[in-house]
């Protein structure tokens, strides 16, 4: 099939092409080229190439090179300019470009097509032998850093010591024939690191970047990127082959980066940066601090304003925010590249209620838009203003990704990642990062750099994943080998903490205090948009009245899981919990339970009014009960003397509880066939609390789960249990209205998916517990399944970590014949699901596709459920 597609005045063969096989960068050259913007000519190399080039073996497949031959001669005729000649050279870039944009994972090389006596031509032809000799040595640094793997700092003595020799400072200060010495020592150093002299065969220069472009889909720090964006399925990566255009021609020449819009606020603001008698890698490598394009008209007014109507054309065109790039040669523009713009969640929300506005896009659009995980970021803590007005703010860089970090200082990625995962905070802090630190990135807590723009590497990734950084603080003096800064006159070590404000750019000496967000403005009508759309509803899983309140700012509309366990460990409650746990026959334990029961029903009262006129599913004691007692010897000695019995019978107890395997043992229902007082007691408290909240007017709509069901008859013989209890204290209480209570179950055993026809003869709902349900579907303990899942994920045995998303092709299963079942005996059975699961995009699609009510998650997560919902609705 077809390996090449040209882009070009004589024709443009990649336009509507799947961006699978173009690639992202590919198919929108060609569509720019095809709506008559500047576009260079050139041609992508497919995707497909990539793959039969690892599936030859790492060859180029036959016919490539003739097809690439004949895109070169158009490019040559439109042009008029000759691949290997010596006195009028083509050049060309050559980038990489996969179907999903991964900025600064993959390797450029531009002005391919130099050698020595092209060099010297292009000196005559441009009368430039500075801007020649320029071109040649970025040339033979980044062929050697890319094709020839060659370390970054390899080429950097020797552009010191020319610099030294010339009594410079800056790069663009050294005159010309210090560029053609330098180009000289590169050459060496070239063939001293690669074994092999710098290629003076264009062609051979050209199909030695080519297979380098398809070297670096699998690198290192590419896999890592694809395996923290959760990429897969790709193919590989197109290459994109086109013709140069110079931003190093002098004062009238330039290159640049820009957000149609601020992807930081998603204000509706063309921002940007460029940088004059540069080319593009100088802005995106953070290298020179560039300026803001709002200050071009003072350079160029005409470029500026053509670009500001490029901005327009192409906003009107994808109705989408875009990042560009573009080139200004000797004062006129080029467009080099056009893709979505990563924004910050922040961004999104607002871009897209302004395009709804704006009549660009519909409301359904809208909420399609924002990714629902993003919405984390609108939801995150900022710095409480007293706190900043107070801080000690050491230095300003640029708001690069917004957000509140405190951490320690890390001054590599590698460090960041270990320290990370034993659970530190660390802030990254590097003069500018590159591609390979994007794990550390991943796993620090903020980033600050002492060099780089808004539109660096750093800004670009952080954005992407919400995470707050600092870059370009020049104030700030990294000592990366000692392991420390120096600003403002003082020292900080790795230990030390600092504070960052993404928002600002502030970074401060210490830990600032922060604080919750609350939902506002745009954030709420996109909410509103979204519940709109959605048909799941969205609960909550809370057991304070706190979080219920949360929860219910947050949207949500009742609680879905109530896990009663938590109450019993605050303050005195636990000292009963232990005493009825140790009590030895019913009347003990009866006795240790009515101490309980008042403080149980105090937290219910305060959650039915937190949640008035919301339902309220309150799960039965879950846990085996050794998990409420101490397992240390000292612990164990002071419980002893607290409770007024022997160390000796505490520990007897303890063992006596100690099982092989807690999480398939005496819990969840169990332990309400074994000590029916326990149950008797919670339900107690759910109808006092109730008939209590019936005299407040507050409408409490309770119902009681009961977990870890595996067959109907455990369901049975506690339905009636609990509906004695409920019948004994309205009858006690001389109740006569109408309580309502359901009693529903979890479904979290397989056995009771399995048998969900069974089990509903006697549930008023069905909750789905997908966290216990996926344990034992697949058999992995939750607790440890991180000594193996790493291992899984990294060797692609599993897709995804089954407790974080769920595991569609069997759990799935389950939940779907649970589903079925359970209606095929009760037609309008309420389902819901309340493990993990429920907060999450994809498992809350999954939810909607086979019909469950609601989703249940934790109080932060309601809003990206809500939004997932709509989306899954659409
Ligand atoms: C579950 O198993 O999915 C669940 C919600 O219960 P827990 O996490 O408390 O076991
Ligand atoms: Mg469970």
């Amino acid at each position: 099939s077809k390996m090449v597609y040209y882009f070009g005045k004589t024709k443009t063969e990649g336009r509507g092409k799947a961006k699978s096989l173009l690639g992202g960068k590919g198919l929108n050259l060609a569509e720019m080229t095809a709506i008559g913007l500047p576009v260079p000519p050139g041609f992508t190399i497919t995707t497909e190439v990539c793959d039969s080039y690892y599936k030859n073996g790492k060859k180029l497949p036959a016919g490539l090179i003739e097809e690439v031959n004949k895109a070169v001669a158009i490019m040559e005729k439109e042009l008029k300019k000759k691949f290997g000649d010596d006195a009028n050279p083509l050049l060309v870039s050559v980038r990489s470009g996969a179907a999903v944009s991964m900025p600064g994972m993959m390797n450029t090389i531009l002005n391919l097509g130099l050698n020595d006596a092209a060099t010297e031509g292009l000196a005559k032809q441009t009368n430039n032998a500075r801007f020649a000799y320029d071109a040649y040595r970025r040339l033979i640094n980044m062929f050697g850093d890319v094709v020839m793997g060659m370390d970054h700092h390899t080429f950097e003595a020797a552009f010191d010591k020319i610099k030294k020799k010339y009594k410079v400072s800056d790069d663009t200060d050294v005159p010309a024939e210090g560029l053609k010495e330098l180009c000289e020592a590169y050459k060496t150093v070239f063939e001293k690191h690669a074994g092999t002299p710098f290629p003076q065969d264009p062609i051979e220069q050209l199909s030695l970047a080519v297979e380098a472009v398809f070297g670096s889909w699998n690198t290192a720090r590419a896999v890592s990127y694809r395996q923290i964006e959760n990429i897969r399925g790709l193919l590989g990566t197109a290459v994109n082959v086109q013709s140069m255009v110079y931003g190093n021609m002098g004062d009238d020449s330039g290159t640049g980066v820009a957000f149609t819009r601020n992807p930081n606020t998603g204000e509706n603001k063309f921002f940007g940066e460029f940088l004059i008698n540069a080319q593009g890698e100088d802005v995106v490598a953070g290298i020179r601090t560039p300026q803001p394009v709002a200050e071009m008209p003072k350079w160029n007014k005409a470029v500026h304003k053509q670009l500001l109507e490029i901005k327009d054309t192409l906003e009107t065109h994808y109705k989408e925010m875009q990042d560009i790039e573009f080139t200004i040669e000797k004062g006129t523009l080029f467009m080099l590249q056009t893709r979505t713009g990563k924004r910050t969640g922040v961004a999104a929300v607002k871009i897209a209620c302004d395009m709804v506005k704006e009549n660009l896009i519909d409301k359904k659009e809208a909420v399609l838009r924002v990714p629902a995980n993003d919405l984390t970021q609108l939801l995150l803590p900022s710095f409480k203003t007293t706190a900043r007005n107070a801080a000690d703010v050491l230095a300003r860089g640029l708001p690069a990704s917004p957000g509140a970090a405190v951490g320690t200082l890390s001054f590599d990625a590698q460090d960041a990642k270990a320290r990370a995962a034993e659970g530190e905070k660390v802030i990254l802090v590097r003069k500018e990062t590159s591609p390979e630190d994007v794990d550390g990135m991943h796993a620090a807590t903020g980033i600050l750099t002492s060099t780089g723009g808004m539109t660096s590497h750093a800004a670009v990734v952080a954005r992407g994943w919400g995470k707050c950084c600092v870059a370009g603080a020049g104030d700030v003096q990294i000592d990366e080998k000692a392991k420390k800064i120096t600003v403002s006159g003082r020292t900080f070590k790795e230990k030390d903490v600092l504070s960052l404000d993404g928002t600002t750019g502030e970074v401060m000496a210490g830990e600032v205090e922060t604080q919750e967000p609350t939902l506002s403005g745009d954030f709420s009508k996109l909410m509103g948009w979204a519940d709109e759309f959605r048909t799941l509803k969205v609960r909550t899983n809370a057991d304070s009245p706190a979080d219920s309140k949360r929860a219910r700012d947050f949207g949500a509309e009742g609680i879905g899981l109530c896990r009663t366990e938590h109450m019993f460990f605050e303050g005195d409650r636990i000292t009963h919990m232990r005493s009825m746990i140790l009590a030895d026959n019913e009347k003990d334990r009866r006795a240790a339970l009515k101490k309980l029961l008042p403080f149980q029903r105090k937290d219910f009262e305060g959650i039915f009014k937190a949640m008035n006129g919301c339902p309220v599913t309150i799960r039965l004691l879950d846990p085996p009960l050794h998990e409420f007692l101490p397992h240390e010897d000292k612990a164990q000695k002071e419980m002893a003397a607290e409770l007024g019995v022997k160390p000796a019978d505490v520990r007897r107890r303890t063992e006596s509880l100690h099982e092989s395997n807690p999480m398939l043992g005496h819990r969840g229902c169990r332990l309400s066939v074994t000590y029916p007082e326990i149950l008797e007691m919670q339900v107690r408290a759910i109808v006092e609390a109730a008939i209590k909240c019936a005299g407040k007017n507050i409408d409490a709509q309770p119902e009681i789960m009961i977990p870890l069901i595996g067959t109907a008859a455990e369901l049975r013989v506690l339905r009636e249990r609990v509906e004695a209890t409920i019948e004994e204290v309205t009858t006690q209480k001389k109740f006569e209205g109408d309580l309502k209570i359901l009693i529903g179950t979890m479904i979290e055993i397989p056995r009771a998916a399995l048998t969900a026809d069974e089990v509903a003869e006697y549930a008023d709902f069905f909750s789905f517990g997908t966290n216990d349900l996926t344990q034992m579907t697949f058999g992995y303990s939750r607790d440890d399944v991180n000594t193996f899942l790493p291992d899984y994920l990294a060797n692609d045995l599993l897709p995804c970590d089954p407790f974080q998303s769920i595991d569609v092709a069997g759990v799935g299963q389950l939940v779907e014949i649970g589903v079925t079942k359970g209606r095929s005996v009760k037609k309008k059975l309420k389902i819901g699901i309340c493990g993990e699961h429920g907060g999450e995009p994809a498992s809350i699609d999954f939810c909607n596709r086979v019909g469950l009510d609601y989703v249940s998650c934790s109080p932060f997560r309601v809003p990206i459920a809500r939004l997932a919902a709509a989306q899954a609705a659409l």
